[in-house]
């Protein structure tokens, strides 16, 4: 062991479902507008030529059921509840064919969004880091592996707020599959096992306030829970 300044950062990771060993996190890929109807609420057009993505930090990451303080610098703090998927298997320009069999496990999480700085980021065509890579802003809930889930299709992706119902979807609404999005990513990147892929939310993204409990469910997957703690 080399001698470190000061403690190196720990190793983020998620339970699998099943599984005594947990999932250790290398990156957190998000898709953007990867719903038709959820890019029209935000006045955009979904691109359907090929997906495009922003990141978060492992930072980010707060594991279900979690507690985050409301984050600093916004009013806006908006839920997007979205389906994840976790690599098991290195991927560097593969095709969609050879993505499914790189994929470990599914989750669902909640990509949390300082609304009000992203929209003032996008208006100054500046980057969405401040709006999307937030402390706490990456709630990711347990794993299933892949084989115990099935084949992506007409599962239906939904949020409740305080038990009312927010947003709703279905999984085959995604505009980009999955194997779709892994094998344009690995055009790009050398993907290995511990990567993420957050895949975009379904319509009714909204704000949240201090003491909300949202939670985020994928038919037959387990949920992801958070409630938001008054700001330090
Ligand atoms: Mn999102």
């Amino acid at each position: 062991m080399p001698d470190y300044l000061f403690p190196p950062p720990a190793v983020r990771s998620l339970p699998v479902l099943g599984h005594t060993a947990r999932f250790p996190i290398s990156r957190i890929f998000c898709v953007g507008r990867n719903y038709a109807e959820h890019a029209a609420e935000m006045g955009s057009e979904v691109d359907r030529a090929a997906p495009f993505y922003f990141t978060k930090s492992l930072t980010a990451v707060a594991e279900s059921p979690a507690q985050v303080p409301y984050p600093p610098g916004t009013y806006d703090y908006h839920h997007e509840v979205e389906f994840v998927v976790a690599l098991g298997a290195p991927a560097f320009r593969i095709t969609p064919e050879a993505a499914v069999a790189t994929v470990l496990g599914y989750g669902c999480g909640l990509d949390m969004t300082r609304r009000d700085l992203q929209a003032k980021a996008k208006e100054k065509r500046r980057p969405w880091d401040i709006g999307k890579d937030v402390e706490g802003a990456a709630v990711l809930g347990p794993l299933t592996p892949a084989g115990d889930f099935g084949q992506v299709g007409p599962q239906a992706i939904e949020l409740e707020v305080n038990g009312e119902h927010r947003q709703t979807g279905r999984l085959s609404g995604m505009v980009h599959s999955v194997p779709e999005i892994i094998a344009d990513l690995s055009q790009y990147y050398h993907l290995v096992p511990g990567d993420l892929i957050m895949t975009g939310t379904p319509a009714g993204v909204g704000p949240v306030d201090v003491g909300d409990k949202l939670v985020g469910r994928v038919g037959g997957l387990a949920s992801v829970e958070l409630t938001i703690l008054p700001p330090e």
